[in-house]
């Protein structure tokens, strides 16, 4: 048994936005900008340094702000000279470092949070501001969760408090593991008794569709705030249908894996994998939607306790699980070996994630023989929208 944390952010909507809220806005602003040019000038980028050399002054010109507001600003202060100054290296920031967004970082000293009335309590210089939020369902399951930071945003659609909550959770030893092959077309599992099971999630589908829709939008309107918001709407639209997705799926995984306790997924932080999808798949979007969907399936495990590994993803698809060989296509699809192994190329990778996840918890690896459950090596196929017909 061992404990890890889960950390998840959670959206509340404010049902008005009083007049003390814009001031807040613009003088956190102000105090934001005067520590960014203060780094800047004097190339500071350590919080405690910036906060002790600026502290005193700041507080002899804002003496009614709450003391907290300017340690969260010098939080995103020395965030936001840290990336400027990366930037500037890449030769990508030109000009001085400027804020300007609407947004304020808070601590558990600035706010509190009652999820039971609906109401953020806000400390504002000289008292405290009740902001009342548009409850949402999804809200209700972090009412046994720790309280973290939270930042406020104003965005078009109105004002936000996204609030940071977590979890201790007990995760037990694995007694195997699943490997998990996520595919622009569909997900890959590798069990430990030997079977495949794939799930079609179209999601290739739904994508072609938002582009084209897109593209549409595009050629008829060439410029302007129209087009801009028609994109914007399509864009968020997608998004929610493929977190929709996402969560149905990750369920479904965390289901299979419960009895054995653990999930493998590839470690998509190495920079070589980002390559090799990106290069498959077109690029940026792909990338938020593993990674959304990696921690969709990791959040979900460990609160069931179940282990979840990163496995070094180097050659999971183009390696033999049998002997460790290069593989070669064997026609569509399908992969061979010259020790004789053959199979489709899905069920190879999750095998591959598998093994890894085995060898990296410390598990000695028996000898693998070809999976006779599924005819050679063939995973069986189960839609996305008919998963009841799946027996976790
Ligand atoms: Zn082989």
């Amino acid at each position: 048994m061992l404990t890890e944390t889960i950390k998840l952010t959670a959206k509340f909507k404010l049902k008005e936005t009083p007049k003390g809220l814009d001031d807040l806005f613009s003088v956190y602003r102000e105090i934001v900008n005067f520590l960014i040019s203060y780094a800047h000038e004097n190339n500071i980028t350590s919080f405690y340094r910036l906060k002790k050399e600026t502290y005193k002054e700041l507080r002899r010109g804002y003496p009614q702000l709450p003391s907290h507001y300017i340690y969260t600003a010098c939080q995103m202060a020395t965030a936001v000279y840290k990336s400027y100054r990366k930037r500037k290296r890449k030769g990508k920031a030109n000009g001085k470092p400027v804020f300007k967004k609407d947004v304020i970082m808070l601590d558990d000293h600035l706010f509190r949070l009652d999820l039971e009335k609906g109401v953020i309590k806000l400390s504002i210089p000289n008292g405290r501001l009740n902001l009342e939020f548009y409850p949402a369902k999804y809200h209700e399951k972090f009412k046994t969760w720790k309280v973290g930071q939270a930042w406020l945003v104003r965005t078009p659609k109105g004002v936000f408090i996204n609030v940071v909550f977590s979890k201790e959770v007990e995760v037990r030893d694995p007694k195997a593991f699943v490997g998990v092959d996520l595919n622009e077309n569909n997900v890959t599992l590798s069990l430990p008794n030997g079977e495949f099971v794939q799930i079609i999630t179209h999601e290739r589908e739904i994508r072609t569709g938002y582009f084209v829709k897109r593209r549409k939008i595009q050629k008829k309107l060439k410029t302007g705030k129209k087009r801009k918001e028609l994109l914007e709407k399509y864009g968020e639209r997608e998004r929610n249908r493929l977190t929709d997705l996402y969560h149905k799926l990750a369920n479904k995984i965390v289901e299979l894996a419960e009895k054995y306790g653990g999930i493998a997924l590839e470690d998509l932080t190495e920079i070589r994998e980002s390559i090799r999808y990106s290069a498959e798949m077109n690029g940026r979007l792909h990338r938020w939607s593993f990674r959304k969907l990696q921690s969709i399936i990791e959040y979900k495990a460990k609160l069931k306790g179940i282990k979840v590994v990163f496995v070094n993803p180097a050659f999971t698809s183009s390696l033999c699980p049998i002997c460790g060989g290069k593989l070669s296509p064997n026609g569509h699809r399908v992969l061979k070996c010259k020790c004789g192994f053959e199979a489709d190329r899905d069920v190879v990778g999750s095998w591959n994630i598998r093994l890894r996840a085995l060898k990296m918890w410390g598990v000695s690896v028996p000898p693998e023989s070809p999976p006779m459950k599924t005819g050679g090596g063939k995973p069986t196929r189960y839609e996305i929208n008919t998963l009841h017909a799946l027996n976790g």
